[in-house]
């Protein structure tokens, strides 16, 4: 992804880009100020705003490749979570530091749905023969279910050696409490109640996401999405010559789909700071100590299972070594890490996949936004490890039938989970109700939500990769580097 790295000079656009900016939401950020203290205030918020621009979009840009800048971003980005959340608040790290994180995923997903279409439909009319396709969707199909079922039975084995839950019935009343402390300490009440909105909030529940909304395939389901573009795809290529024409226009759609990401890209550096230095200042340290079995537990399912598909699965099934596939998917993984999410991740591992790791271009663009989209091992590993807990904290034990209907239910529900931050959250309820737990247990667990988010999107993409070297191999095809 080097060439993705921009190489902008400090145009006078850029700065005039960045001084409006600091000084909306710096100034912005303190309104309506009282005293000259809070005009400083304002005044040394826009000058912090300014030097990140200029430093994340300017000059380190300038200096260094994108899988650095991003691994700079980060590091800044955590320390700056935990230093502004100290010294300044944590609702202008939340509030206004946020809003470039939003931007920067709203942007990264703004395509994704078109991108998806062609890549599918292109890697369905590239397979060609539907014999072949055939085998290739079987033994995608395959492995996707193995991996996941294999992924479930780590986190259920796990959960019931360590069980992190026993004996902390008083949990659940300690969480709720250390909810309702930060959402005073954040003033987050306040977001049900839309006229107090503070400009950050406004710009980033309301006015980014109804300007930066894609107009094509808006709100689609993305397995219709899916089942089209194959369908398509197969009668474009059953068409032969006459079909030409029209996978020529999808062809150089797909090439402009990814050219509108590799420009969104730019705004990486930026917007993986942001993104750090908000989850920083959400977590608080508070949660993570009240849940650390928990959180050791899906982090230690989560790391096993990557080791597996990486150490285990890849060269011994993909004939590729872990070091070689990890040099190559280095920016994908940084990506799922810093977005949560598989979707906004997709062009990224499309192009780590085909280009720097050397994947068939054809079964890459059919499996990996297929597999994005169902193939979800980490957060099927997650909603078992979370299940078990809470029906652990309610002192409930689960028989052999109850866990295997856990089973059923996480490999199910990760299917239908959209790979957006947060979306395992919203389906844990069906898996909590296929074994009678209570559905309010999730208000245990949803305060380390973030950042094992960002671990089992790790693990989602990975797998999704790892997936795309196994079919590769089986179909006979090499993987070397183009
Ligand atoms: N954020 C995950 C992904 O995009 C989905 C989830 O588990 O919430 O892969």
């Amino acid at each position: 992804m080097e060439h993705a790295s921009p190489s902008p000079g400090t145009s006078k656009l850029s700065l005039c880009f960045y001084t409006f900016s600091a000084f909306v939401l710096g100034l912005g950020s303190v309104w309506a100020p009282v005293t000259g203290m809070d005009i400083v205030q304002g005044l040394l918020r826009a000058a912090f705003i300014f030097i990140m621009l200029w430093f994340f979009l300017n000059w380190l840009p300038r200096r260094t490749t994108l899988p650095i800048q991003v691994f700079v971003a980060m590091i800044l980005g955590v320390l700056a979570g935990w230093l502004l959340t100290k010294l300044v608040g944590r609702a202008f790290v939340i509030e206004y530091l946020g809003i470039f994180g939003k931007l920067f995923i709203l942007l990264l997903t703004f395509v994704i749905l078109p991108l998806i279409f062609v890549s599918v439909l292109n890697g369905t009319a590239g397979i060609g023969d539907p014999k072949r396709l055939g085998t290739v969707g079987f033994k995608s199909l395959l492995y996707y279910f193995c991996t996941t079922g294999l992924a479930v039975l780590l986190g259920l084995f796990l959960v019931n050696m360590v069980r992190p839950g026993e004996g902390r019935k008083s949990l659940r009343k300690e969480v709720e409490a250390q909810a309702t402390r930060e959402r005073q300490a954040t003033g987050a009440e306040d977001e049900d109640n839309s006229d107090k909105l503070s400009l950050g909030l406004r710009l980033q529940n309301q006015v980014l996401p109804a300007v930066i909304h894609n107009p094509i395939m808006a709100d689609q389901n993305p397995l219709v999405v899916i089942f089209f573009a194959i369908l398509l795809g197969c009668a474009l290529a059953a068409l032969g010559k006459d079909g030409l024409p029209a996978l020529e226009v999808f062809k150089s759609l797909d090439k402009a789909f990814i050219t509108i990401i590799l420009w969104v890209m730019r705004l990486a550096p930026v917007g993986f700071f942001a993104l750090m230095a908000r989850t920083i200042s959400e977590l608080g340290i508070a949660y993570m100590v009240t849940l650390a079995k928990y959180f050791g537990t899906v982090m230690l399912g989560l790391g096993l299972h990557f080791c597996l598909l990486t150490c285990v699965v890849c060269p011994l099934l993909g004939g590729v070594s872990p070091r070689r596939f990890l040099r190559a998917m280095a920016p994908a993984i940084q990506l799922a890490f810093s977005t949560s999410s598989s979707s906004a991740t997709l062009p990224m591992s499309l192009t780590c996949a085909t280009k720097r790791l050397g994947a068939d271009p054809n079964i890459s663009n059919f499996m990996l936004p297929v597999g994005a989209t169902v193939n979800m091992d980490g957060t099927a590993l997650y909603l078992t490890v979370a299940s078990l807990f809470i029906a652990q904290v309610y002192g409930i034990s689960l028989s052999f039938q109850e866990q295997f209907m856990v089973f059923l239910t996480a490999v199910l529900a990760s299917i239908g989970t959209a790979g957006i931050p947060g979306a395992s959250i919203g389906l844990m309820s069906i898996v909590l109700a296929s074994a009678s737990i209570p559905v309010e247990g999730i208000a245990i667990v949803i305060g380390v939500d973030r950042l094992l988010d960002m671990t089992r999107t790790i693990v989602n993409v990975t797998g999704d990769c790892v997936g795309v070297v196994v079919v590769c191999r089986s179909e006979g095809y090499r993987i070397a580097p183009s």
